[in-house]
């Protein structure tokens, strides 16, 4: 059994963590798509109230909060979606929603950055929507803030600014399926382990970006996450 690797691994992805001098070791990213009525109502569609559905985005490549990325490849409708973010730091398989909060490590801010035009051409085709979602710097995290710190999400803003002018700015409350809740249906799908990020989907307001532009995404009581767009490589 071969014991070295042929070629240096890509390092480990994690996050900072409020209040703790050790990392946030990231092992999966779940995304929610059309989790807020409004936001659905924009992009032409109806939230789907049978069950909430899920897309992934590689963690190699995930950016951090005061990153500048260069404007996405093969994109000319770059988007900014700004979410919550779940952290799970236990393991959970088919828990139910009561059960949910045992699970949560934390909370952060998120963009799920998005090539829109790539996003649109895989829905007319009937395509995966990867080439729209899953992409370098396509998940740009802030840091973590603990659960304990967060003790209900009740009445918290989303908000985001672009250059500082609002674009996103909603509550979380407007989540349609709630952090319990898809924890408890994406754990009967998955076996959800430490290490597992659940992007829980974006409000209305969602647009382009362009080169130069800063934006500013913030939840209450989290760290913020903050991005620049540099130019495109
Ligand atoms: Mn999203």
């Amino acid at each position: 059994m071969a014991s070295e690797y042929l070629f240096p691994p890509q390092p480990q992805a994690a996050l900072a963590v409020v209040g703790e001098d050790r990392l946030f070791p990231v092992a999966r990213i779940f995304c929610v798509g059309r989790n807020y009525v409004e936001h659905a109502k924009e992009m032409g569609n109806e939230v789907d109230r049978e069950a909430p559905f899920y897309f992934l985005k590689p963690t190699i490549g995930m950016a951090h909060s005061g990153a500048t990325a260069p404007y996405a490849l093969g994109t000319r409708d770059l988007h900014h979606e700004m979410e919550l973010v779940v952290a799970i730091g236990e393991p959970a398989f088919r828990i139910g929603a009561e059960q949910a909060q045992s699970v949560v490590y934390g909370y952060a801010c998120g963009l799920d950055m998005t090539r829109r035009d790539l996003q649109q051409d895989g829905k007319d085709k009937r395509r995966p929507w990867d080439f729209g979602k899953a992409f370098e710097n396509g998940a740009v995290l802030g840091p973590i803030t603990p659960a304990a710190s967060v003790p209900s999400l009740d009445g918290r803003s989303i908000a985001l600014k672009v250059n500082g002018v609002p674009r996103q700015s909603a509550l979380l409350d407007d989540l349609v399926w709630k952090v319990d809740e898809l924890i408890s249906h994406l754990s009967r799908y998955y076996h959800l382990m430490p290490g597992d990020l659940i992007f829980t989907g974006t409000p209305a307001g969602v647009g382009p970006v362009v080169v130069g532009d800063v934006l500013e995404g913030a939840i209450d009581g989290l760290e913020p996450v903050k991005l620049t767009i540099g130019p495109a490589e």
